[in-house]
């Protein structure tokens, strides 16, 4: 079993720890600020062997340099962007391993346009990055909205059951969003609720599922991907 803290950091973000109990080997996934990663990893005694970046921006991987020279990690990310410190360049179908844990590697374009997801199949884990948020989705910064609705498209396609940690606590302006442009569905107005709960008593709300993101993320729920352009604008404008 993988072992998975969130390390919160900056305002929202999160950077995961992953832990193999058995090599006792520990990755963290874009960890953008080196500091708050050292500290979560040494006091469970772990020493972090491997950086995993989904995409260059630095809230994702400020941290890289720090933690290649302080630990002597191995550094993976997409091979389509400009990584710090990068050891080994990630494309579709490539390989992660964790200890015995095999994680592969899809591309997910949209946020930015060499976005790479890392998925964990025998665990149910998926490491999404900034594409798909708890009920919402990464800005198109780089991508088109074709590609981002196909890239989300991709990750609900995985076992319902599949755990998705997303990089950044954004759940709660998400569910107004999505509880506004859906306005009167159960499912969407039952998670705002819960959410508003979970926040006000300090609690994540990640990482979420697949089935819960089929059941009530508005930029999945779009039937085509006119609906998806359409609604990622509105959510740029939105203000909750
Ligand atoms: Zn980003």
């Amino acid at each position: 079993m993988l072992d998975i803290v969130a390390v919160p950091a900056f305002s929202d973000n999160y950077l995961w720890l992953v832990h193999d109990e058995a090599s006792g080997e520990t990755a963290v996934v874009d960890p953008g600020d080196a500091t708050p990663v050292l500290a979560a990893a040494e006091k469970r005694g772990w020493s972090i062997s491997q950086v995993w970046n989904t995409h260059w921006h630095p809230d994702h991987t400020g941290g890289n340099i720090v933690l290649k020279d302080a630990t002597g990690a191995r550094i993976s990310g997409p091979a389509g962007e400009n990584i710090p410190g990068r050891d080994v360049a990630l494309s579709e179908g490539d390989e992660i391993r964790l200890g015995a844990h095999v994680g592969r590697v899809i591309e997910v374009p949209g946020h930015t346009l060499g976005h790479i997801a890392l998925i964990f199949d025998e665990d149910r884990v998926a490491f999404v990055g900034d594409t798909l948020f708890a009920m919402g989705c990464g800005r198109l910064f780089e991508g088109s909205p074709d590609q981002m609705y196909g890239s989300l498209q991709r990750l609900t396609a995985l076992p319902p059951e599949t755990q998705l940690y997303c990089a950044h606590e954004y759940t709660l302006s998400n569910a107004r969003f999505a509880a506004h442009a859906y306005a009167g569905e159960a499912a969407i107005s039952e998670r705002l609720a819960e959410v508003e709960q979970r926040r006000a008593n300090g609690e994540r709300t990640v990482p979420t599922s697949v089935a819960r993101e089929l059941a009530t993320n508005p930029f999945v729920l779009a039937p085509n991907v006119e609906e998806f352009a359409r609604l990622r604008r509105d959510k740029d404008s939105f203000r909750s």
